[in-house]
């Protein structure tokens, strides 16, 4: 007879989404059991931010180091070329992951969860059984369940994972550095780590199906990318469809149709696809569970409620934006909600970064997006070659710019993006921006430490009032 734990809240899923809910459940004073079978931390900081944010700080810094051999650029010479090992890199993240997950389990342990280590499937929506570690089983029946699994790579019928091909997590996982890496999908994912092992001496290639990097984002935001691909000379084939792929000689050939129609090929070590996430609605019962789907991902409404009676979804398993950041939000969110409180979900926007080189942030509509809602605005661009904190960084400069977009009417901002060095830094107050309903004027009349790239955001709202200090007013 297996155990059977009864608990009044079963969080399945422990990434940034289900831990931060089982946390805020247990400081409730509830009863709270977290389940993951792949790690606490998720994807998020096993296999996705956490990790290729270290890659791309160590390939940042190799290449940086490697810009100053023999140079003197700021005066500073290195004698001899920097030397990049791949297990080295790859070892280093792995203590950041290895701190991080501890730091989680840690925190948990704290709030007082008990947190569960196997693979949950459920034989109706209050009960699942749990394939432990050990071989055995242990039955939890909960009066609310929290379901947080994730989400997981595409893969392509035609590439499929294994040998040469391989997702992110795999790339993430590498040991030695591809010679040649062809990257399929310009997206976000994509392009940060394409851009990482280019810096660390990959000849990269990217193959995209839409008709430019980023599709997401317009072409003002992405100029800067494209020009920094350009002078690393890292190919970008757009409008081109992959086919498939085969090995010859040791190498994998990716075949893909051009812009043309063409079919051309591309050799590779390693083929990367990464042409997007879904979510994991498979493999653990769901069936079994009487709830509705919205297209791929499971329909929750504004406080998280699926339409059975005490259950929740957060995350990635509930649709756009897959983002940690609003995992974690819903994840606060619901706890609260389980435990009385009266929270809705409904924020004004959630900002979103690219960290490529350089990084963009965009929170909110972009100017175009906001015209197709029937909005007049106004902008405001501030070119970050005027900051002098962004002069004062290498590279610091390079095509980056603050936008602001504001309703005309009443200055209201409506969107804020950003391209530059660093840029990702400022993601937390152009977000505050947009929640509390800023005017052009309440940003334009905050100081702004000098010298910090956020002048730049000051700026760039005093440019949509018409009377920017450090660059010529239009
Ligand atoms: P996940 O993090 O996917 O966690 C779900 C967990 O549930 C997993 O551990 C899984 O094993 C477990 N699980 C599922 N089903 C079961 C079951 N039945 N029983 C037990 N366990 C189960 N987002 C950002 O905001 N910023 C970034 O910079 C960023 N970079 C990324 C880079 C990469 C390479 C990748 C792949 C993703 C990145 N993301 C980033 C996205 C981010 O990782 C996800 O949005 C986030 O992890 C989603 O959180 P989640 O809690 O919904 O699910």
């Amino acid at each position: 007879m297996a155990d059977i734990r009864k608990c009044q809240v079963l969080v399945v899923g422990g990434g940034p989404g289900g831990y931060p809910a089982a946390i805020r459940a247990g400081q409730l004073g509830l009863d709270t059991v977290i389940v993951d079978k792949h790690g606490l931390g998720g994807t998020c900081l096993n296999r996705g931010c956490i990790p290729s944010k270290a890659f791309i700080h160590a390939a940042s810094k190799y290449e940086e180091m490697l810009s100053h051999t023999g140079k003197g650029a700021l005066g500073i010479t290195l004698t001899a070329e920097p030397v990049l090992e791949m297990a080295g890199v790859t070892a280093w993240k792995d203590t950041i992951v290895s701190k991080l997950t501890k730091g989680v389990g840690q925190l948990l342990k704290a709030a007082k969860v008990e947190a569960v280590s196997g693979w949950a499937t459920f034989s109706d929506a209050k009960t699942c059984t749990v394939a432990l570690e050990d071989g055995k089983t242990l039955t939890i029946q909960a009066e609310n369940v929290i379901l947080a699994t994730g989400s997981k790579e595409t893969e392509l019928p035609f590439l499929p994972f294994g040998g040469p091909v391989i997702g992110s997590t795999e790339a993430l996982q590498l040991t030695e550095l591809p010679e040649k890496l062809v990257v399929v999908g310009a997206g976000y994912i994509g392009l940060e780590l394409g851009i990482a092992f280019a810096k660390m001496g990959s000849q990269v290639s990217f193959v995209e199906a839409a008709d430019a990097i980023l599709p997401l984002y317009d072409a003002e935001m992405t100029r800067p990318i494209t020009q920094w691909l350009k002078r690393h000379k890292v190919d970008v084939h757009l409008k081109a469809r992959a086919k498939g792929f085969e090995e010859k000689n040791g190498k994998a050939i990716l075949q893909f149709e051009d812009a043309d129609g063409k079919l051309q090929s591309l050799e590779a070590d390693k083929i990367l696809v990464a042409v997007g996430r879904r979510p994991v609605t498979e493999g653990w019962g769901l069936e079994n569970m009487g709830l509705d789907m919205a297209g791929p991902f499971l329909r929750i409404d504004d406080q998280c409620r699926t339409p059975m009676r005490g259950v929740y979804a957060i995350g990635d398993l509930v649709g756009e934006p897959l983002l940690a950041h609003k995992a974690t939000a819903q994840g606060e969110l619901v706890a609260e909600v389980i435990a009385g409180h009266r929270r809705r979900f409904d924020p004004n926007s959630i900002a979103a970064v690219c960290f490529t080189e350089p990084e963009i942030v965009g929170v909110g509509l972009t100017p175009d997006e906001a015209k197709k809602k029937g909005e007049s605005v106004i902008t405001g661009k501030f070119p970050l070659a005027a900051s002098g904190r962004a002069l004062s960084m290498e590279g610091g400069a390079d095509g980056g710019f603050v936008r602001i977009t504001a309703r005309e009417s009443d200055h209201v901002i409506l969107g804020i993006h950003a391209v530059g060095k660093h840029v990702s830094e400022l993601s937390g107050e152009f977000a505050l921006a947009i929640e509390m309903g800023a005017r052009l004027e309440d940003i334009a009349g905050t100081i702004h430490v000098h010298p910090t790239l956020t002048e730049g955001f000051a700026e760039s709202a005093l440019a949509a009032l018409g009377h920017p200090i450090h660059i010529p007013a239009l």
